[in-house]
C-alpha cells in the first residue's frame, strides 16, 4: 500500500472551498509523516484554476479530472470516478471534507475500494504506525478514537473547521496529472439549481453563529437575530422546530439531522438544548445561551448563561454591540 495522503477538493467556480484548505493544512503534516505525497484530487467540469491554485496551497500533485458528467455532484459518477483512481494508485489515507456530497460519497466509496471510514472526524494522528482519528459519538455524549486497521486505502470524512487551513504560496507549484478517466452517464441529471435567498455568512464558516429555536414564537421574530447578527457579522442558524414550523428555510437547521458548526461563538437564544441540538454545535469554543428556563439543559453546556425573555435581552444586546462598535 502507498504512503500517499490524498485530499478530495470541495470547490466552487474554480476556487478550493475553505474545508479544503483545511484538508490541506493536515494532509500536509501526515503526508510528512508517512513520508508520502500531498496529492489534490479535483473532480468537476470545467476546472479552470484550480489545479494551480491547489498547488498554491500546499498540494505536492494534482489529479485534474474533468468532464461534463462531473459538472454537478452525482453519487454514481463520483463513486466510479473516485474507486477506480484509488484502486489503482493506492493511497494511504483519503481525506473527504464532510460536506453533503462527501457524506454521500464516502461509504459508498469505502465500500467499493474495501477501506476502513471514520466519519465526523474531529482529529488525525499516527500513533505506534497506526493511523487513529477521533469521533463524537452518541450525540457528543462521548468523544471516541477509532484507529484504522491494515495498510489502507483508509477514508477519513473531516469535520469543517477542526484543522488550521493551508497557507497560500503565490508561485508554488504542484504536478498537475490530467487523469482521462470513463465516466458513465449519470442516471439523474441535475436540472436547475436556485440559490436560497439571502446573501449571508456561510453557515459552516462563521466565527459566530446565532441560533434561534422554538423560544422565538414566530418566522417574523427571527428579524431580531438577523439583526444581532449583522452588527456581529454572523450567520443566523436554528434548531429544529423553526424549520419544521416553515419559520426558515431547511439549511438554517443544526444539530443531528441538521449542520454541524463549530464557529468560536455560538448564541443560542430560544434553544432548550436537546441532545439532537447539542450534537451540532457543542464543539462551539464559547456557548452563549439566552433562556427564560433557568434549568434548561443549554445552561450545561454554556459558557455564559442569560436568564431572561429573549425579546428584551435580544434587542439590548444588539444596541450594545452597536455601540460598541460605533466607539471603535
Ligand atoms: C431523530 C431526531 C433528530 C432530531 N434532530 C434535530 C436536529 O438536528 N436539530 C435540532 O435542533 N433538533 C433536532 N431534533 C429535535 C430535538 O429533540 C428537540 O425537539 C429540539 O432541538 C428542540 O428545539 P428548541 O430547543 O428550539 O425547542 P424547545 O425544546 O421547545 O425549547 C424552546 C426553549 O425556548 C425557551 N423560551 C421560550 N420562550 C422564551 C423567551 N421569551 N425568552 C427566552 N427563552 C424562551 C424555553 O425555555 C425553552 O427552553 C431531533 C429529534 C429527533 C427525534
Amino acid at each position: 500500500m502507498g504512503s500517499d495522503v490524498w485530499v478530495i477538493a470541495d470547490h466552487a467556480g474554480g476556487s478550493p472551498r475553505r474545508i479544503t484548505l483545511e484538508l490541506l493544512g493536515k494532509g500536509r503534516e501526515l503526508a510528512d509523516a508517512r513520508g508520502g505525497r500531498l496529492v489534490a484530487v479535483a473532480l468537476g467540469h470545467p476546472l479552470d484554476g484550480l489545479p494551480r491554485t491547489l498547488g498554491e496551497y500546499g498540494a505536492d500533485a494534482v489529479l485534474s479530472v474533468e468532464h461534463p458528467h462531473l459538472r454537478s455532484y452525482s453519487t454514481e459518477a463520483y463513486t466510479e470516478v473516485l474507486s477506480g483512481i484509488v484502486r489503482q494508485r493506492a493511497p494511504w489515507l483519503v481525506m473527504v471534507p464532510s460536506t453533503a456530497w462527501g457524506r454521500d460519497c464516502a461509504p459508498r466509496l469505502a465500500a467499493r475500494v474495501g477501506a476502513g471510514v471514520v466519519t465526523d472526524v474531529e482529529a488525525l494522528w499516527v500513533q505506534d504506525g497506526r493511523l487513529q482519528a477521533r469521533r463524537p459519538m452518541y450525540t457528543r455524549k462521548v468523544m471516541g478514537t477509532v484507529e484504522y486497521v491494515g495498510d489502507g486505502p483508509h477514508l477519513a470524512v473531516v469535520l469543517p473547521k477542526v484543522f488550521a487551513p493551508a497557507e497560500r504560496r503565490e508561485g508554488r507549484t504542484a504536478d498537475v496529472e490530467v487523469v482521462a478517466v470513463q465516466v458513465p452517464e449519470p442516471r439523474t441529471r441535475l436540472v436547475e439549481t436556485r440559490s436560497l435567498q439571502r446573501e449571508r455568512v456561510s453557515l459552516t464558516e462563521a466565527e459566530v453563529v446565532v441560533s434561534g429555536g422554538r423560544g422565538l414564537r414566530g418566522p417574523e421574530n427571527f428579524a431580531l437575530l438577523d439583526a444581532l447578527a449583522a452588527e456581529l457579522g454572523a450567520a443566523v442558524g436554528s434548531s429544529r422546530p423553526p424549520v419544521d414550523s416553515g419559520w426558515v428555510p431547511h439549511d438554517y437547521e443544526i444539530g443531528q439531522t441538521g449542520k454541524t458548526v463549530s464557529p468560536t461563538v455560538y448564541i443560542a437564544v430560544g434553544i432548550s438544548g436537546a441532545p439532537q441540538h447539542l450534537a451540532g454545535m457543542s464543539g462551539s469554543k464559547y456557548i452563549v445561551a439566552i433562556n427564560k428556563d433557568p434549568n434548561a439543559p443549554i445552561f450545561q453546556v454554556a459558557s455564559l448563561g442569560v436568564v431572561g425573555d429573549l425579546f428584551q435581552i435580544v434587542p439590548k444586546l444588539t444596541e450594545e454591540v452597536r455601540r460598541l462598535k460605533a466607539q471603535g
